[in-house]
Order: C-alpha cells, then structure tokens, then sequence
C-alpha cells in the first residue's frame, strides 16, 4: 500500500494549488514573493530524529527509531499526531506533517503543522513495554514541543493513554528544569503545559468530544458538500479502516440514516447489504479478534446477513459513497477506474494519490479532500488546548457545536473556491490554504 512516496503526492498537489494562486497574481513583485513562500513550503522547517533504548520485559534492550517533523509554523505552534506503526518512513512523517499544515489553515485554526513518528508495532510489546517506549520518546522530545511551540496529537496506534504518558514526561522535565534553577512551576504553568498534548483522557485534561470529532466532523463536511452536490440522504456507504476515525464515522453515518454496507480493517473486511450496526460489529470484533462473520445489522450479529470482502474489493463495491479511513494510497491508478462509488470522503490522510485523483475527476467522482474532510479531530484538539490554556471545561454539546460550525465554515469556503476557480475539491482545499499560509508568512 506504501510504495507511494506520500511527500512526492504532497508536493504534486501544492504545485497544482499554486499555479491556481499564480494565475490571480498580477504584480511581478507579487509573483517573485509567491516564488520564494513556495520555495519555503517545499520544505520542513525542522526535522529532529530520536533514538530511543527501551528495556524490554525480558530483559535485554532494545533500540527503537522515531522522528518528529515541524514542518511550518507561520500561524502558529505546530500542529499533528503521533504514528506508531512498523512500517512509518521519515518521508511520510514529513508528507503528514505537510498535510497538517494545510489543514489547519482549511480548518482556520491558529497553528502550523508536525507530525511524529515511531517505527514499531505497538501490538507487539506488552503495555509497560508501551508505555517505557513512549516515555522515553516524550523525554526525547521535552525540548522542541509545548503549547506555544509545537501540540502533538493521537494517529494511527496512539491514543488517549499514550497522550497522558507523554504530557506525563513533558511535565516531569519541566518541573526537574525549574528545580535546576532552583525554582518550582507554578500552578498556572503546569495548567498551561497540558495544553502541549492533545487527545488527551478527560481526567487528564481532555476536551469533550476529541476522541470521536473526527469521524464527527466528517459527517459535518460530507453533509455539506452533499447539499451543494445536491444528493439526498439513505446513501449506502463503504468504510475502509475500522479505527478510530473509520468507526466513529461509520458510527454517526449511520445514526443520521446512511446505510453502512462494509467495513474493514487491516486483516480484510465485512459485506452486509442489509446495513451494519457499527457499535455491535466494533463489540463483535472485539470479543472476536477480526470482522470475519461479525455481519450485524439491526440489533443481531448473523452468518446469513453478510460476506467477507478483501480490503481491495471493499474499495470498489457498488455504493454511494467510499470512505477510505485507513492508510495512505488506498486509491492509485491501479483501481481507481473501478471505484463505483458517486463521492469519496478522505478520512484518512493521503488515501488518494495524484493519479488517481484525476482518474476519479474524469469520471465526475468528486473527492472531499483530506485536509478539509478529517479536519474535525485537529479542531477539538485546538479546543482542548484552548481550554487548558483558560483553564476551562467545555460540555460535548458546546463543543460539537463550534465543530460544527467551524466544518460547515470550511467545507462552504473550499466549494466557494471550487466553483471560483472551476477546480476539484482538493486544489481548492489548498487553494484556500495557501492564501491564509501565504498572508501568514510575512
Ligand atoms: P487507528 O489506528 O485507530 O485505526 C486504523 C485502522 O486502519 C485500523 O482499523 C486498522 O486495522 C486499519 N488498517 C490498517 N491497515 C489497513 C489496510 N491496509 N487496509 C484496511 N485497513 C487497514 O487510526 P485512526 O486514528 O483511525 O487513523 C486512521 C486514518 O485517519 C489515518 O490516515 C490517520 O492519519 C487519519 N486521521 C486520524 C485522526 C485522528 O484523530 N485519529 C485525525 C485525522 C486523520
């Protein structure tokens, strides 16, 4: 699936948004400023690469290799999650952590963006083996993150338990600092230092809402763009990744009358015509280990009712809408002609390599990019550290009200651009971008 480089992709789809800005720009000093910001955003500012030795439970030790990429921070701290997977390469780091800034600039929300990452399987330690690897890569990172330098978040294999190790060891050398003064950090300091990671469990000082604000804020972007696209609901669906993002939008898919028809995960995925009941199938994968035979619909779990479907075939089953929630290049120039779907909603980053975006643009496919549709997630982060800064608790329903308003927002000035400009969606997606990142960089 990663034979791509994601960076290169990246880079094709900055170069397309930026003849788009080039065409409105009279001035050959407008022209010449717009040249060199585009030379410094074909680039990260600053990338730190981590060793990180680990005692294992056996004993021995064992080396680990991780990275965290700043990629630009012209309209704010840097923004982006934290990846654990084996197979994380510094180019996609690099790749993500461009998207990042992207996204916050589509999602107007006051930061840059990073991302992280550590080359490991999490499924194959124990927990305290987890949990010493993150520590030691919080350690590792002590210096370069914190609320007005740079706010990591949860991706894939990370969540809310990995974020309160690492705001624990954050704070640990904060406090083992000020005592190297021979001072104490305030209560007002340490309030604020939550602020350096988002993602958080509540009792750590989570926001309401994170942990299911992206899938919800897809919901959000989709349901506007269908109203522009003119499509009614009792759409049927398919999901690919069954993780945090793919669950909970397949989960509010199909509490506000989308049919779920497939779901899938890393080890292959499920075909249920009928609808899938998402919240019994993640309950029947759980108890189970894999979806295979987790074909439940209504409030019953039934061999009879669905099939097994590999993860290719799930991406070019005949449905409404195809949401691909996984991993980067799900869609290439290989499938991307049998994609029957009428939209695709990017909940994953990268999915749709430049390719297989003009394939799909030929075919009257619109594709809801990335950086606007999986937005919601890097938004409520904002509003946690917005309300660790204040010190503040907000209720769910306030907060998923500012989502929803910041993703109908976003959604409404990427179609305005689209049919501005006569774009597809993501040079529009960028297009609106760049023009806040490029007034930014002054
Ligand atoms: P996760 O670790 O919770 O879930 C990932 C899911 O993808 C799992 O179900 C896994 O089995 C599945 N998967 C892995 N390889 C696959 C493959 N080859 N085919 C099909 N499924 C596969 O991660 P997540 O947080 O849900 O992230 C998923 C995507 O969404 C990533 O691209 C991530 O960068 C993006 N994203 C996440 C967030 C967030 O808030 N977590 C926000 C924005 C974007």
């Amino acid at each position: 699936m990663n034979k791509i480089n994601p960076f290169e992709s990246a880079m094709t789809q900055l170069t397309k948004a930026a003849t788009v800005i080039e065409k409105t720009t009279a001035s050959k000093a407008a022209k010449k400023s717009l040249q060199q910001k585009m030379e410094i955003l074909r680039q990260p500012k600053r990338t730190v690469n981590v060793t990180l030795p680990v005692r294992m439970d056996d004993g021995t030790q064992k080396i680990f290799q991780g990275f965290r990429v700043q990629y630009n921070d012209a309209r704010g701290p840097y923004k982006g999650g934290i990846r654990y997977h084996h197979n994380v390469t510094p180019d996609e780091v690099k790749a993500l952590s461009f998207w990042m800034v992207m996204k916050c600039a589509v999602a107007d929300i006051p930061f840059g963006g990073g991302k992280g990452g550590v080359i490991v399987d999490p499924k194959s330690l124990s927990v305290d083996e987890l949990e010493r690897l993150t520590r030691a890569y919080g350690r590792a990172l002590a210096d370069i993150v914190g609320p007005d330098k740079d706010v990591p978040a949860p991706d894939v294999n990370t969540n809310g338990l990995i974020m309160g190790w690492l705001l624990d060891e954050f704070i640990k050398v904060q406090r083992q600092k000020a005592k190297s003064f021979g001072k104490k950090l305030s209560k007002s300091d340490e309030q604020r230092f939550r602020g350096t990671y988002n993602g958080k469990f509540i009792k750590d000082g989570g926001s309401e809402g994170r942990e299911e604000a992206t899938g919800l804020g897809g919901l959000f972007v989709l349901e506007a763009i269908l109203a522009k696209l003119k499509l009614k609901r009792k759409l049927t669906v398919a999901v690919q990744g069954f993780g945090n993002v793919g669950y909970n939008v397949a989960k509010f898919l199909d509490e506000t009358g989308f049919k779920v028809v497939a779901v899938s995960d890393s080890k292959g995925g499920i075909y249920v015509p009928d609808g899938i009941n998402p919240a019994l199938t993640l309950a029947c994968k759980k108890k189970n280990g894999f979806l295979a035979g987790c074909y439940c619909s209504g409030s019953v779990c039934d061999l009879r009712k669905g099939k097994q479907v590999t993860n290719e075939a799930l991406l070019e089953l005949p449905v409404d809408i195809l949401v691909p929630a996984a991993l980067e290049n799900a869609l290439t120039k290989e499938n991307a002609s049998r994609v029957k779907a009428k939209v695709v909603l990017e909940m994953a980053n990268g999915p749709t390599t430049p390719e297989a975006d003009a394939i799909l643009y030929k075919k009257g496919i619109p594709v809801i990019p990335d950086i606007l549709s999986n937005s919601g997630g890097v938004t409520v982060s904002a509003f946690e550290w917005e309300q660790n800064l204040k010190g503040e608790h907000w209720t769910k329903k306030y907060v998923n009200a500012k989502l929803k308003a910041k993703m109908v927002s976003a959604a409404g000035a990427v179609w305005n651009a689209s049919v501005k400009y006569k774009i597809d969606l993501r040079t529009a997606a960028f297009v609106v971008a760049l023009g806040r990142i490029l007034a930014a960089m002054q």
